[in-house]
């Protein structure tokens, strides 16, 4: 079913949207049957399962013989982090894509130094009307990226956003608009900001129930968990 899945969804994916499969809550065994199918990134949202699973792979390996085994595999944390957790998260990741706090950024800026790594993020933003998601406001957006903060050890790629919980698809697209508007505004002034590639380009909006509005209204990456490896047990 998974690959069958992963298959489908690849053929049904424009060019420009990528695929994060969203493997938290299963096994490693689910990430193999993805990872055989030919899916290369993994969305995890707990530091410990993330870890975990990076210490499983390199137990495999051993195992094998074979240390280019899933060598290319690429992991997304997509979870909130702690400034306190980072470091079971920021060695394996090449992308953080919840960066929700200035105080994050300071602290994965300083990781970074520390380490010698430029980290990869995306700016979470808050989008929905649910009070429990996480997020930048539009104006602190403009705040980061207007250049009153500087990072060295931070590369910015985009932006992510999650939608509000509800049937209503005019709600869901309304706030993957709001995502599209901030992602614009940042285009806009790429030049004026140093944290800013000029590949600061991706929208990380779309899950399993929402992805094809997504894709409608600008999404260059899409994080499916359930839809590829069925119902979480928490
Ligand atoms: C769990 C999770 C997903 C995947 O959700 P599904 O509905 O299972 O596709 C996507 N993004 C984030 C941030 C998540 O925490």
């Amino acid at each position: 079913m998974i690959k069958e899945t992963i298959n489908k969804l690849k053929s049904e994916l424009p060019a420009t949207v990528k695929l994060v499969a969203v493997s938290k809550f299963h096994p490693f065994e689910a990430i193999e049957e993805a990872y055989e199918a030919g899916q290369r990134i993994f969305g995890e949202s707990r530091p410990q399962e993330l870890l975990a699973k990076v210490k499983m792979l390199e137990e495999i390996r051993l195992q094998k013989n074979d240390s280019a085994y899933m060598s290319d595999i690429e992991w997304h944390f997509i979870g909130h982090l702690q400034t306190n957790k980072l470091k079971m998260v920021l060695p394996y990741a090449s992308l953080i894509q919840s960066v929700d706090s200035v105080r994050l950024l300071q602290a994965i800026d300083n990781w970074g130094r520390a380490n010698n790594k430029v980290l990869n993020v995306l700016l979470e933003c808050f989008i929905s009307g649910d009070e429990t998601k996480q997020g930048f406001s539009r104006q602190e957006i403009l705040d980061i990226i207007s250049g009153e903060f500087r990072y060295d050890f931070i590369h910015i790629s985009g932006v992510m956003g999650m939608a509000t919980y509800t049937d209503d698809e005019q709600i869901i697209r309304a706030d993957f608009r709001r995502l599209k508007e901030i992602s614009d505004m940042i285009q806009d002034r790429l030049g004026e900001c140093a944290n800013l590639g000029s590949d600061c380009k991706e929208i990380s909006m779309g899950m399993s129930d929402d992805y094809p509005i997504a894709i409608e209204e600008g999404s260059t990456m899409i994080r499916v968990g359930s839809m590829i490896f069925g119902e979480r047990k928490y």
